[in-house]
C-alpha cells in the first residue's frame, strides 16, 4: 500500500468511516475536502470561532448529485458538529428520504462554518469571509443541483436581493455556474406549517431533477 492509499485509509477511519472510496478521483475529492476542512479548522478571518463548540463543515456524500446549502450552524449543530441535525434537519431529512433519497446520498452545508451566537442571522462581512469556503467545497464536489435552504443561501448563490416566496421553485443558472433551486429554509416551515406542501413540492423537485424528469 503506497502514502497516499495509507493516509486515505486514516483519514476514513478517523472521519468518515461510513463513506466509500472507491475511485481515483474520489480519493482526490477526499483528499482536497479534507484540506478544505483543516483550513477552516483553523480559520480566525470572523469572530464566530471564538463562540462556537464546533465547526460544522458538512454531512453526507461527497459524491452526490445533489447538495443543499443552508446558512449557519445552529445550537443543536454547533454541539454535534453537523449541519441540520435539529428539529429543522430532522424535517429535512424526513423531505429527502420521502422523495427516495437517503440523507447519506446527499451533501449538506452551510455558508457559515461557525455559529453565530443565539443564532442571530449572518451579518454580511461573516459571509464574505467565509462564503470562499462554500465556494471552494462545490468546485470539489461538482453537484448537478443545489437546493438552497433559506433567503441568505440563495441570494448569495443567486447573487440576487430578491426574496425565497418569490424565487423558490424554479431552477436558475446561478452566476457560479451551478443549477440552483432555492426552497424555504426547514426551520421556516416549521415555524409556518402552511409553507409545508410548497417545501415538499420543492424538494420533490430537486430529486426529480436528478433523474431528468424536470
Ligand atoms: S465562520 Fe467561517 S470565516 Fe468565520 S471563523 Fe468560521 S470558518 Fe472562518
Amino acid at each position: 500500500m503506497n502514502l497516499k492509499d495509507k493516509l486515505i485509509n486514516y483519514l476514513k477511519e478517523e472521519f468518515i468511516s461510513s463513506v466509500e472510496i472507491n475511485d481515483s478521483s474520489s480519493d482526490e475529492k477526499f483528499l482536497r475536502l479534507e484540506e478544505l476542512k483543516r483550513k477552516t479548522l483553523e480559520c480566525k478571518k470572523c469572530n464566530l470561532y471564538k463562540t462556537a463548540t464546533n465547526l460544522v463543515f458538512s454531512d453526507g456524500d461527497y459524491n452526490a448529485e445533489l447538495v443543499f446549502v443552508g446558512e449557519a450552524p445552529g445550537e443543536d449543530e454547533d454541539l454535534q458538529g453537523k449541519p441540520f441535525v435539529g428539529r429543522a434537519g430532522k424535517l429535512l431529512t424526513a423531505t429527502i428520504e420521502e422523495f427516495g433519497l437517503k440523507r447519506q446520498q446527499v451533501y449538506i452545508c452551510n455558508i457559515l462554518k461557525h455559529r453565530p451566537p443565539e443564532n442571530r442571522n449572518p451579518e454580511p462581512e461573516e459571509v464574505a469571509v467565509c462564503s470562499p469556503f462554500l465556494l471552494e467545497q462545490l468546485t470539489i464536489i461538482k453537484p448537478k443541483l443545489i437546493v438552497t435552504l433559506g433567503n441568505f443561501s440563495t441570494r448569495f448563490l443567486l447573487d440576487t436581493k430578491d426574496g425565497i416566496s418569490k424565487l423558490r421553485g424554479t431552477c436558475k443558472k446561478s452566476p457560479y455556474d451551478y443549477m440552483v433551486l432555492p426552497t424555504y429554509h426547514p426551520a421556516a416551515v416549521l415555524r409556518n406549517m402552511n409553507l409545508l406542501t410548497e417545501f415538499r413540492e420543492d424538494i420533490k423537485k430537486a430529486i426529480s431533477y436528478l433523474s431528468g424528469k424536470v
